[in-house]
């Protein structure tokens, strides 16, 4: 595995894989890297012949109250990880951004809800970092997690809408043992936040078993939801279209419930997709 911190060296590498018709796999990521993680690898891995994987802690994408200074970090690690997944190219640049970048990428509409509206200037910085990462590797194909499933439809619509010739491809999310939704940020969770954390995605499973039932009122669903969550504050917990990510007032198409929280200072996402309907 070579290590590349240089976004001239990672594009010449990648441009020269191009070049001999080799299939390039990518996998973004923040780092401080888990099972959720490595499943994205393994996936991409199945899918190219080069697979490129990047750490980097994107400030953009925080905002002025948030977690940057914080974020859990474990370089070694997360190279030992990548090493064992088959990685290719573990790009971990220490200036992203060139002198002088100004290029923001927006994508509007998706944004407006859910992380979008709880969380502003977040996805024009992750819609950005994106954009810029996807010009140095130039993959054939990018795997993303449905963990962030606001962050997987706003970067297909990316893709789409730039005409990128990239295969956004879509990852399970990876829980733990107990239901827990992996993330870097669990690390910040006491063993009693860590108890009440489970309750987001029991409360969306909650939800799902009304549905697979019968329920077809959004506001009943969001109401069992609410009687589930034991956490400090609730940023949302929706139900929104699969696709548009607008919102049902009835499950009449295939929907996904959504839900943020705080737990201490740490703050966590969860979704599911709510159960066909009969
Ligand atoms: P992050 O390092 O948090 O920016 O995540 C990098 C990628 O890993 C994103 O595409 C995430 O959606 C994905 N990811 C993070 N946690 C999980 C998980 N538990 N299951 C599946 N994918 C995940």
């Amino acid at each position: 595995m070579q290590s590349i911190q240089s976004s001239e060296a990672l594009q010449s590498q990648c441009l020269s894989w191009r070049a001999e018709g080799l299939r390039v796999g990518f996998v973004p990521t923040m780092g401080f890297l888990h099972a959720g993680h490595l499943s994205l690898m393994e996936l991409a891995r199945a899918q190219c012949d080069k697979l490129v994987v990047s750490i980097y802690v994107n400030p953009l994408q925080f905002g002025p109250n948030e977690d940057l200074d914080r974020y859990p970090r474990n370089a070694s690690g997360d190279a030992a990880k990548c090493l064992a997944v088959g990685t290719d190219v573990l790009f971990l640049p220490e200036a992203l951004y060139p002198p002088g970048h100004v290029t923001r990428v927006t994508v509007n509409g998706l944004t407006d809800r859910l992380c979008g509206a709880k969380r502003p200037g977040h996805f024009e910085g992750v819609t950005t970092v994106v954009a810029r990462l996807f010009g140095l590797v130039l993959p054939h194909v990018a795997v993303f997690g449905e963990k962030d499933y606001q962050q997987l439809v706003v970067l297909r619509r990316m893709t789409r809408d730039l005409a990128l010739p990239i295969e956004i491809v879509g990852a399970p999310l990876v829980r733990d043992q107990d239901g827990l939704a992996l993330s870097s940020r669990n690390a910040f969770l006491s063993p009693e936040q860590r108890e009440r954390a489970l309750s987001l995605h029991r409360a969306l499973a909650a939800m799902d078993t009304q549905a697979a039932a019968g329920e077809r009122d959004i506001a009943a669903l969001i109401e069992t939801g609410h009687k589930c969550l034991n956490v400090d504050s609730l940023d949302y917990l929706e139900v929104l279209g699969a696709q548009d990510l607008e919102p049902l007032r009835v499950l009449d198409r295939p929907a996904r419930a959504f839900v943020a929280a705080k737990l201490g200072a740490t703050r966590l996402i969860d979704n599911w997709a709510l159960s066909p309907l009969v």
